[in-house]
């Protein structure tokens, strides 16, 4: 029996967990955990689990010692799980990327010296790692996310200058929470995924493309040096990498159909309209420069994406505040998460200041 904890319980990623543990006999819950909402329906469907709502998610770790985290809360707030779950070498099923984002070495070094396993949930990044099982490092050229490109897909920057965040709530192929789902609708997403990738599977950025493939069929490819691509398929539908990071290294069968073939299937790809959804290449770029800038882009995006739904910021504007907190705010390395969270702080209260300069 996997004893399991569940952050972000009450969330997208949460709730379709609880459908597979709870439909699977070697897996329980231990540990119940979300931000604000009260969890009673919840918690009384799995009464052996610990409950926390709000505070410090590590409490509730400590109190339950799963041998399993589930991180599925939204934003830098999921940060000390990660790093609680890497310390302490207890598996890890990732899908809160902007810890991982925002932590970057740091995660790696706890990741190692903790030397527990680190499972990604994200889409892409499960379908990668799942091309990757047992190739030789040097076998492998290059990775490529793809994206499904968002409600926007197509459009023109200037055809974005008035879109509403009911607009940008509005996801072609997949149903998620509402951050991730503006996230998907400036690119913002796949950027911070592309950092995600570099830090999982230690590719440089170079060696990460993110292509457009509108049906998000495709999930992943994995470029090999003798010319040979993998491809990970599938609906999409994240209880399947939800449930391969919650029963790795078995494969349990779950409730979503296979590709149906013979209805006929088109793949279609195209390059990222990089003028139309700059987050992308300011996401690509905060990478390479490394050091704390991740964390920064991540931070002003977080605070962006607040305003934008809040109606204080345009949609244009996200791009424009991030791409500011990476030019005002020093990205020189965290080291340790005390300076994390400084860097974390300065990047917010940078992206406040010029919200209420520009946009007051
Ligand atoms: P969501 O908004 O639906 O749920 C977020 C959960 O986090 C809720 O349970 C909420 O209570 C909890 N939470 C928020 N702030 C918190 C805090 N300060 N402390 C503790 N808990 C807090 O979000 P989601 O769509 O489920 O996404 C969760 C994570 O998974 C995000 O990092 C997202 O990028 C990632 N992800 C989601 C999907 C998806 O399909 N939804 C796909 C890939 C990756
Ligand atoms: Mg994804």
């Amino acid at each position: 029996m996997k004893r399991v904890a569940i952050l972000g319980a009450t969330g997208s990623i949460g709730r379709q967990a609880l459908e597979i543990v709870a439909a699977n006999d070697d897996l329980d819950v231990c540990a119940l955990a979300a931000g604000s909402q009260p969890l009673d329906g919840l918690a009384a469907s799995f009464p052996d689990a610990l409950t926390q709502v709000g505070g410090d998610l590590r409490d509730v770790l400590d109190a339950s010692r799963p041998d399993l985290v589930l991180n599925a809360v939204v934003g830098f707030a999921g940060l000390p799980a990660t790093l609680w779950a890497l310390e302490t070498g207890t598996d890890l099923a990732l899908a809160n990327k902007e810890s991982l984002v925002a932590a970057g070495e740091l995660a790696l070094e706890a990741w190692e010296r903790g030397g527990g396993r680190l499972l990604p949930v994200d889409s892409e990044h499960s379908a990668v790692f799942q091309c990757l099982e047992g190739r030789s490092a040097e076998s492998v050229r290059s990775l490529v996310l793809t994206a499904s490109g968002g409600p926007f897909r197509g459009r023109a920057r200037t055809a974005l200058e008035h879109v509403t965040p009911e607009d940008a709530l509005a996801h072609p192929t997949w149903r998620m929470g509402p951050k991730i789902t503006v996230d998907s609708a400036t690119l913002a997403n796949k950027g911070l995924e592309l950092i995600e990738a570099h830090f999982l599977f230690g590719f440089a950025y170079d060696d990460i493309e993110v292509i457009v493939h509108p049906t998000s069929i495709v999930h992943a490819i994995v470029r090999f040096r003798d010319g040979a691509a993998l491809a990970h398929l599938g609906y999409p539908d994240m209880r399947v990498p939800i449930s391969y990071a919650l029963t790795y290294p078995h494969r349990a069968p779950t409730p979503v159909p296979a590709l149906d073939l013979a209805a006929g299937l088109t793949l279609e790809f195209e390059p990222p309209d990089l003028d139309a959804f700059p987050l992308l290449s300011l996401a690509r770029e905060a990478g390479e420069r490394g050091g704390t800038y991740p964390c920064v882009f991540n931070a002003a995006n977080e605070v962006a994406v607040a305003a934008f739904l809040d109606g204080r910021l345009p949609f244009l504007g996200i791009a424009d505040v991030v791409e500011s907190a990476l030019v005002d705010v020093d990205g020189r390395r965290a080291r340790d998460l005390a300076e994390l969270e400084e860097a974390d702080a300065d990047a917010r209260r940078a992206t406040e200041n010029q919200l209420a300069a520009v946009w007051p």
